[in-house]
């Protein structure tokens, strides 16, 4: 029996619901991303006005408004300059970046990398649907090549790009894999993500019904397996990770790799040493009522 690992927080999680008009499709994974997310902040006792949520344009931006807490809505392909630009100006706010695969590695490719070699801590969330889903779904740079997509009739003609691959060749400091299809296993996966102190890159499976006919729940129930239930597996060898990320089948979910002790970007600014306020704090305030009357 699974029991609800919130059942006696509802007035904590309901803090973080608004009133806002869905505009997700039946079925699509966004939803389940979204109340794992709420799960997990309420488990690891952040209340709204302590997070800044971070969306990027696509389907999963269009949770921007369903979601308590600060929030911003960026400009495609950018969420991750913005997200880090954040938590250097006030680093006592929990920062959590949310893009698509077009968003990230389509428009954005060049921000992810530096983000993992700054090792900003900012929890990253990658919606990964395998298109372009927002504006009717046509092939990403995730879409499995031969894959038939909008604007690609005859398939995908480009070979997929591997973003576990990608990332854990850049020295990252945390790099997990959910499913959209399993809210508890993204619940604690996001938690990991939390707590971690730097870049902390979780890619998601994420179901999109309208456009993605393949990767459906039972398919990726079926086929993702824990790293954890793998005999010796050790989250601090990259090695081991690398290997695991060139693998289709099963689908390795969990944390992947995970390097505690690094230094993240706050820790590596030196001069910052000595300053017990953030920038935030440091911003001087100017008077503009006389400028404001004469608008
Ligand atoms: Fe979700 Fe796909 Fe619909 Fe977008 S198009 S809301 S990703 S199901
Ligand atoms: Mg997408």
């Amino acid at each position: 029996m699974t029991i609800n690992p919130i059942a006696d927080k509802a007035e904590a999680y309901l803090a973080y619901e608004t009133e806002e008009v869905i505009t997700w499709c039946d079925g699509c994974g966004n939803f389940a991303i979204q109340n794992a997310l709420k799960r997990a902040l309420v488990l690891e006792g952040y209340k709204p006005h302590e997070v800044l949520l971070c969306f990027d344009i696509g389907c999963s931006g269009n949770g921007s408004d369903k979601i308590e807490g600060y929030t911003i809505h960026g400009l495609h392909g950018r969420v991750i300059p913005l997200a880090a630009g954040a938590v250097i100006a006030n680093p006592k706010m929990k920062v959590i970046a949310s893009a698509g695969d077009g968003a990230t590695l389509n428009e954005g490719v060049n921000h992810l990398i530096h983000a993992i070699r700054s090792d900003y801590p900012v929890l990253f969330l990658h919606h990964d649907n395998q298109n372009f889903a927002l504006t009717t779904g046509q092939a990403s740079c995730t879409t499995p090549q031969g894959c038939k997509a909008n604007a690609a009739p005859e398939g995908a003609p480009e070979e997929a790009i591997n973003p576990l691959s990608l990332v854990l060749s850049q020295h990252p400091s945390f790099v997990a894999r959910t499913i959209s299809s399993d809210t508890d296993h993204m619940t604690e996966v996001f938690r990991a993500g939390l707590k971690h102190k730097g870049f902390a890159f979780i890619e998601i499976l994420q179901t999109c019904p309208t456009y993605n006919k393949h990767m459906t729940d039972p398919w990726l129930l079926e086929k993702a397996k824990e790293v954890k239930d793998l005999p010796d597996y050790d989250a601090q060898d990259i090695w081991a990770a690398r290997k695991i990320a060139e693998i289709d089948e099963p689908i390795h979910t969990g944390i992947l790799y995970h390097h505690k002790n690094r230094d993240n970007f706050l820790e590596v600014m030196k001069f910052r040493d000595g300053f017990i306020t953030s920038p935030t704090e440091e911003v001087k305030h100017y008077d503009l009522s006389d400028i404001l009357e004469t608008l």
